[in-house]
């Protein structure tokens, strides 16, 4: 599969058409951005890793029963996968307080939720993404009543299935974003799952492993997301 037509350009991927119209190529960048983009930048083989880890994680998704737009990996950079509608919607499952949860009700990082939290944030940049709810999601034709039902069953899915799978490489899973799309009417997990968009801490130092390293200046970016490469791939 070639690349074909450039579609889309966000801040860590790419977007190319194929010959074939349901497919297209999903490309990593080492780019990196966070906090609304005003801060910008790279992350050396990021993208590598993301595409390596994503492949892994899309793989043991479709076993546990979620369906994901992943086909294959084609090349170290280039995952080809199928053509979604995306629902505008970010969805978050949090574990385990951090980020903007602890931000919103003054909460310390690291406190142990009883049960796991679910959050929508509707994808628009120029709003900042803003946290909003299920009224608002059927109210405003988002997503159907039964998408979001479809939404929220995979997320939990998802959630359980990573905990377990992270879990066993010596990594907690603090909390994560996925984004979901229509296929053929059905609603399936798109985007990527990677240090991006997971935060993963060791589980007996707490060391962060993720895009947090980044974010708050803590030094060795790639170190992490390479540890976090090697203890999956392991
Ligand atoms: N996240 C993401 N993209 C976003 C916002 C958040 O992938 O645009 C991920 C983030 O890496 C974390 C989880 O979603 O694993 C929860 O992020 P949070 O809402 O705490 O926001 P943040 O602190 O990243 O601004």
């Amino acid at each position: 599969m070639e690349k074909l037509k450039q579609i889309y350009e966000g801040k860590a991927k790419k977007l190319y058409e194929t010959a074939d119209p349901d497919l297209l190529i999903q490309e990593f960048k080492d780019d990196a951005t966070a906090f609304d983009a005003t801060k910008r930048g790279t992350i050396v083989n990021k993208g590598v890793i993301n595409n390596m880890l994503s492949e892994k994680i899309f793989v043991l998704l479709t076993k546990k029963g979620v369906p994901t737009h992943f086909v294959k990996r084609l090349n170290d950079r280039d995952m080809l996968v199928k053509r979604v509608e995306i629902v505008p919607i970010e969805v978050t499952i949090r574990n385990i307080v951090a980020g903007g949860m602890a931000k919103l009700l003054g909460l310390e990082e690291g406190i142990v939720l009883k049960e796991p939290v679910l959050e929508y944030h509707y994808k628009e940049d120029k709003l900042h993404d803003p946290l909003i709810n299920d009224y608002h999601i059927r109210a405003l034709n988002i997503a159907t009543e039964k998408e979001l039902d479809t939404i929220k069953k995979y997320s939990f899915m998802v959630n359980e299935a990573l905990k377990f799978f992270f879990d066993s490489k010596g990594l907690i899973l603090v909390d994560f974003k996925l984004e979901f799309g229509r296929c053929k009417k059905k609603i399936i997990l798109a985007d990527e799952v990677s240090p991006d968009t997971c935060r993963l801490w060791d589980k007996t130092t707490k060391e962060k492993l993720d895009k947090d390293r980044f974010r708050r200046d803590l030094g060795n970016v790639e170190e992490a997301y390479q540890e976090v490469l090697r203890r999956v791939m392991e």
